[in-house]
């Protein structure tokens, strides 16, 4: 069986160290082994960045992002090849694994823009004959720490931005799903990126721990889940690095008695179970406004549901496929039971879909759960699953209480005609991320990606703007070039342009 190795110094090496099983889970069988990085193979992998650090920092932003062009060519060209490699160990199915590939490629283009983006600030004469500015420089090694849900396109929102910015960087991909991961890396050789520039580590909590305790890695992204995120938050904090920590999520969509509901059924099916509800921006709770809301939300959504197709990834007929390990599918299995203990009423039940052929798949079937109530555990966690949990209240600002109060502010959406009701929701709400009439409200590459509240730890989002921000620091210098003959006499008080 083949072993996923590690990317250092532009080449695929495996340290014979430990390995675990990655799976297929549409048919539920391990189809390879993924190297585990012991510690003196991640610190390998720091000493190759370090060593590639001083040429790549001082080669020209332009050169940097002529090596982006390149590579977004080499993603476009190998796209189907990419995805095949998604499907066969995430489960996604081709059109959700292309989709998921675009938005990571948004950010390679977003990183083209290297030279402007680093454009720095200037100002002339802030005194006599003094000009000032400000540059952005990179940090040196960084580390990217992502999660099995997206394993093109989260890592793609971190190291092209901090490549072209200067950075050399090592990522730790999802142990669940490498292969995708590991081949989109190795494309930026063929790209013409440098040795020891971007290097890639399999591994578990070791090499995790080994990059957070380095201190030669000046900053750590991180996503996943939020137990993980706090962790990784505060230990690379404690070790003196940047770090930002993106976490879980539940993400409500509040449905107003003037929503169009048909369309708000629609926005709902996708958002709730595409990539079986294994997305950070999934909707997982929909608030219905009214006891007439709710009863005509649940009645489209059953009728919605009846069509939906679950099974293997390789179906591209298929609306979604499996979730990602066996121990998951007993997870999302045991909320749905949960629910029903706590009262709710299961009103379409997905626990033991039948997927011909794929019956020991990871499967589980969309699932309806209403009359769920803010105290039960199923609604307090996040399931990360095809499950959609229908939460009943009388007015807007119930429903807006309700979301403030979680834990989780990653995502939220607004189903209403009401531009007033919109306006007041998004001002108001405590979450990062805001969407009216657009369930998935993930913004593009040139904003930034960040939920509020235990969705993310640390001052600056993902990608975009703020990821520049993230993998550079600020430097101001301020210069005077006096003219010939003219002295400046001693000053002891503090200098003003007074
Ligand atoms: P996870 O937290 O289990 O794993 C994420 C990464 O952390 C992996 O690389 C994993 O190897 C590593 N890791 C796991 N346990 C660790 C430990 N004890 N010590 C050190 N490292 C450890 O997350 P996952 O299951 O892969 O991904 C799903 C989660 O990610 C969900 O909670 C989802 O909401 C979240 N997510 C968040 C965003 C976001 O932008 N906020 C985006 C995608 C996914």
């Amino acid at each position: 069986m083949q072993t996923i190795g590690h990317f250092i110094n532009g080449s695929v090496v495996n340290d014979n160290a430990r390995t675990q099983d990655v799976f297929n889970p549409s048919t539920g069988k391990p189809s390879k082994k993924v190297a585990l990085a012991a510690k003196s193979t991640v610190e390998e992998a720091i000493t190759a960045a370090q060593a590639a650090y001083p040429e790549w920092r001082n080669t020209p932003p332009i050169k940097r992002a002529r090596i982006m062009y390149r590579f977004k060519a080499l993603l476009e060209s190998n796209a189907e090849k990419i995805c095949q490699m998604i499907g066969d160990e995430h489960g996604k199915i081709a059109h959700d694994a292309m989709g998921e590939l675009q938005r990571g490629i948004e950010n390679v283009e977003y990183a083209c823009g290297a030279p402007e983006l680093l454009k720095g600030e200037h100002s002339r004469n802030v005194g006599p004959n003094i000009d000032s500015w400000s540059e952005f420089q990179p940090l040196g090694v960084v580390a990217g720490i992502t999660p099995f849900n997206f394993p093109a396109m989260v890592p793609l929102w971190m190291y092209p931005i901090a490549l072209v910015c200067g950075n050399c960087f090592i990522l730790k991909p999802s142990e669940r799903d490498p292969s995708s991961t590991l081949f989109i890396v190795e494309l930026l050789k063929e790209a013409g990126l440098p040795d020891g520039v971007m290097n890639l580590v399999n591994g578990d909590k070791e090499a995790v721990d080994t990059l957070l305790e380095d201190e030669r890695v000046k900053a750590v992204s991180f996503v996943g889940s939020t137990p993980i995120a706090e962790y990784i938050y505060r230990t690379a904090s404690a070790n003196g690095k940047r770090c930002q920590a993106l976490g879980g999520a539940k993400n409500h969509a509040i449905v107003m008695p003037d929503a169009d509901i048909d369309n708000a059924v629609a926005q709902l099916l996708g958002a709730a179970f595409g990539s079986s509800g294994e997305r950070c921006m999934a909707l997982s709770v929909a608030v219905a406004v009214g006891d007439e809301t709710a009863d005509a939300l649940v009645a489209k959504m059953q009728a919605g549901m009846a069509s939906l197709k679950v099974g293997a990834s390789s179906d591209s007929s298929n609306d979604f496929g499996p979730v990602i390990t066996k121990q998951h599918q007993q997870k999302v299995i045991g909320y749905i039971d949960s629910a029903e203990q706590d009262g709710a009423t299961v009103v379409v039940d997905g626990r033991s879909p039948t997927v011909e052929g794929y019956e020991e798949g990871f499967f589980v079937g969309g699932t309806l759960i209403d009359h769920v109530k803010p105290d039960m555990v199923s609604y307090k966690e996040e399931i990360f699953g095809p499950v959609l949990q229908v939460v009943r209240v009388k007015t807007m600002e119930e429903a807006m209480t309700l979301i403030n109060e979680h834990e989780y502010g990653n995502g939220t959406c607004i189903f209403t005609r009401d531009g007033e009701a919109a306006r007041y929701f998004s001002d108001n709400i405590l979450v990062g991320m805001v969407g009216i009439n657009i369930p998935l409200p993930v913004p593009v590459a040139y904003h930034s990606f960040g939920g509020w509240k235990r969705s993310l730890f640390g001052d600056l989002a993902a990608y975009g703007p703020d990821g520049v921000r993230f993998y550079t620091k600020r430097k101001t210098i301020t210069q005077r070039w006096p003219s010939a003959g003219v002295r400046e006499g001693i000053q002891f008080s503090m200098p003003t342009m007074n």
